[in-house]
């Protein structure tokens, strides 16, 4: 391993101390990380940058030239938009079936659960369940929690492969949004299927329209968001409890000099939630004071953290980008994964330290990890092995060799849509009434990932500070939420960051002016609010002042999203480049020709500044739409002073 300086000083790859200081320390010891090999591929592939490359079949692999000179056919005869279309249509298929194989894993844990074969689980929210179980028809009154629980798990199984007709959150849409979907023909029906369709589909010699096969891809989008993610976010609140809000802390500085520190990476709070309940146990907290620490400190890392942080305020030690620097402060006894964002690398990493990596699902091994298979069925007694297996480990610490750097940031979590409901009195009244009077213009859910080719944390905190500087409410989840965590966005003190009239409104009711929602499973929670909003106001969700942005997105599962956020109504703001720029065909679609199917489309803006811009003139167009006061558009100009309040306040025009 050789960790070089190749890619520019460390405060060019991240924004922030504590993973500069790590990026300098992996430099020194010779550890290589994201960034290096970065560099080591460069010139990445240029077809594929432009989604024009197909192996899709054993007569490639294929490629057509962009510049028109070389071939402009596959072998089969597949041009650009048809090869375009058929790798988004496939990387938005790779994404929704992750996100709803975890809402299946939960659903299976659930039904265990229901059957009364699964321990150290409970049912946490049982008002949540009788709730959702009442939603999809099932008979909830003067039956035990075991019998609604059971009956809950077959209908949501049949969501997965055998419902005909919608799937049962289809229905919490708008009645004028699903009314689009099916006239669309876009309705989805089954998670599974549409994810299968989608592959098939995408074979040699099937869908050959690439306008089908991208309608079909909203479609495949919409059974992440409105299927499986729904169902793993609805089946983990009422499991672990819906969360509420709650303070944490947030950077590489939640890790302890003096404790046995166990990061949990990955996604499915099945596994997590049986951690933190292990690490309590009062036999492993002695053992670990009998081989020298002081305690057993559990901290997260990307979704499985945000999992943590939401119902427990489990400390988060970083997102995607923060995953090998954990790694090379010296001080984790053990990194516990499931699966999903988990780079190969780590066991490399860890290698060079004391470290355990411990994978935990049979679908996510690691070559060189120690692995121990984790059944709910058992979860309570494979926890406790976990967090032994990491107690042991600390003897193995070379003190000499640990630097954790900096303090902890604060941050709060929890923002439920049952707790930001319940923090505007159980109705969305007074947010569309703040909205409707102009002090908050309108809401951007800011959403998604790091991506090694952008500085880390940068993007996302850019923008969200720029909107929020302009009355615009934020919410965010996955790894956006905790660069805002690190930035000090997610405090009720930041409200003072905002502009007059959100901070009105985040003082009266204690709240920050960023709210983390959750996992990137509950960007689904955001589709229930804008649909509750929607319908409070009698309108479809592609009328509100909203949008959506994912300023540093990366994985598959990011562009399932924007697939299910635009095909709902939210125009989205991508900060990285997606793989489709071979054809402009289908850019015209993604870009322009979506407004008049869906109501929304893609934009790709990295600059944070332009993106702030363009979602600011989005909000008031809208807000002009409703007939609410707006400022007109095309007034709203770039304004870099850093701490104005940059909305042209005297172009405001009256409804
Ligand atoms: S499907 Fe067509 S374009 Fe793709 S690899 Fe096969 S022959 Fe080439
Ligand atoms: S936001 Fe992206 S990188 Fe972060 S956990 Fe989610 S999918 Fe992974």
């Amino acid at each position: 391993m050789s960790g070089t300086s190749k890619n520019g000083p460390a405060k060019s790859l991240t924004i922030h101390q504590d993973a500069q200081i790590m990026i300098d320390k992996a430099r020194e010891e010779g550890i290589t990380t994201v960034w290096d090999r970065l560099a080591d591929q460069q010139p990445q592939c240029g077809y594929c940058a432009l989604g024009l490359s197909c192996r899709n079949c054993a007569m490639g692999p294929c490629r057509i030239d962009p510049f028109g000179e070389g071939p402009q056919k596959g072998v089969c005869g597949a041009d650009a938009d048809v090869i375009v279309a058929r790798n988004l249509g496939r990387t938005i298929a790779a994404g929704s079936s992750s996100h709803s194989d975890h809402g299946r894993d939960i659903l299976e844990a659930f039904g265990d659960l229901a059957r009364g074969q699964a321990t150290g689980y409970r049912i946490a929210d049982e008002g949540k369940l009788r709730r959702i179980a009442a939603e999809v028809g099932v008979v909830t009154e003067h039956r035990t929690v075991e019998e609604v629980a059971t009956d809950l798990t077959n209908v949501l199984q049949e969501d997965y492969g055998t419902r005909r007709g919608s799937l049962s959150f289809v229905a919490r849409a708008p009645e004028v949004r699903r009314a689009r979907w099916d006239a669309l023909g876009i309705t989805p029906r089954g998670i599974d299927r549409e994810n299968v369709e989608m592959l098939h589909r995408t074979h040699m010699g099937v869908d050959n329209d690439y306008v089908n096969t991208l309608l079909h891809a909203l479609r495949t989008g919409l059974a992440d968001g409105w299927g499986g993610s729904m169902i793993a976010t609805e089946l983990s609140d009422v499991m672990f409890g819906t969360p509420t809000p709650v303070m944490s802390e947030v950077n590489l500085g939640v890790l302890k000099t003096d404790q046995v520190n166990i990061a949990m990476h990955g996604h499915n709070p099945l596994l997590s939630d049986a951690i933190c309940t292990a690490a309590e146990d009062p036999q492993l907290v002695e053992l670990a004071r009998s081989v020298g620490a002081k305690g057993i400190n559990i901290v997260g890392l990307c979704c499985t953290g945000n999992e943590m942080l939401m119902r427990r305020g489990v400390p988060m030690a970083g997102n995607h980008l923060t995953q090998e620097l954990v790694l090379i402060t010296g001080a984790l006894e053990a990194m516990v994964v499931d699966y999903q964002c988990i780079m190969p690398s780590i066991v490399d990493v860890a290698k060079c330290y004391h470290t355990k990596i411990i994978s935990t699902s049979d679908k996510a091994k690691f070559t060189g990890a120690t692995h121990v298979p984790f059944e709910p069925e058992h979860g309570a007694k494979i926890a406790e092995e976990i967090v032994r297996i990491a107690v042991e480990a600390y003897p193995n610490r070379n003190h000499g060799r640990v630097r954790i750097p900096g303090q902890p940031v604060k941050m709060m979590g929890g923002f439920s849509i049952e707790a930001i409901l319940g923090a505007l009195g159980g109705t969305p009244k007074p947010l569309v009434d703040a909205i409707a009077a102009g002090s908050i213009r309108g809401a951007v859910a800011v959403v998604g990932c790091n991506n090694p080719k952008l500085p880390q944390d940068l993007e996302h905190i850019e923008l969200t500070r720029r909107l929020i500087e302009n009355d615009i409410l934020v919410l965010v989840t996955g790894c956006a939420a905790v660069a805002n965590g690190k930035a000090g966005h997610m405090v009720p003190d930041a409200a003072a960051m905002a502009g007059p009239g959100l901070r009105a409104v985040c003082e009266a009711l204690g709240i920050p002016p960023v709210l983390h929602v959750g996992s990137c499973v509950d960007n689904s929670r955001i589709m229930v609010l804008m649909a509750a909003l929607a319908d409070y106001l009698g309108v479809d969700i592609d009328q509100l002042p909203v949008a959506g942005a994912a300023p540093e997105w990366y994985s598959e599962k990011a562009v399932a999203i924007g697939a299910y956020v635009v095909a709902s109504g939210v125009t989205t703001v991508l900060g990285v480049q997606p793989p489709v720029f071979g054809s402009p065909h289908v850019v015209g679609l993604l870009a322009n020709g979506l407004e008049s199917v869906v109501g929304a489309t893609f934009v790709v803006e990295p600059d944070p500044a332009k993106a702030a811009l363009f979602i600011r003139r989005h909000i008031e167009s809208k807000r002009r739409g409703l007939g609410l006061s707006c400022f007109e558009p095309e007034t709203l100009g770039i304004d870099d002073n850093e701490s104005a309040h940059t909305v042209p306040v005297g172009a405001a025009v009256g409804a």
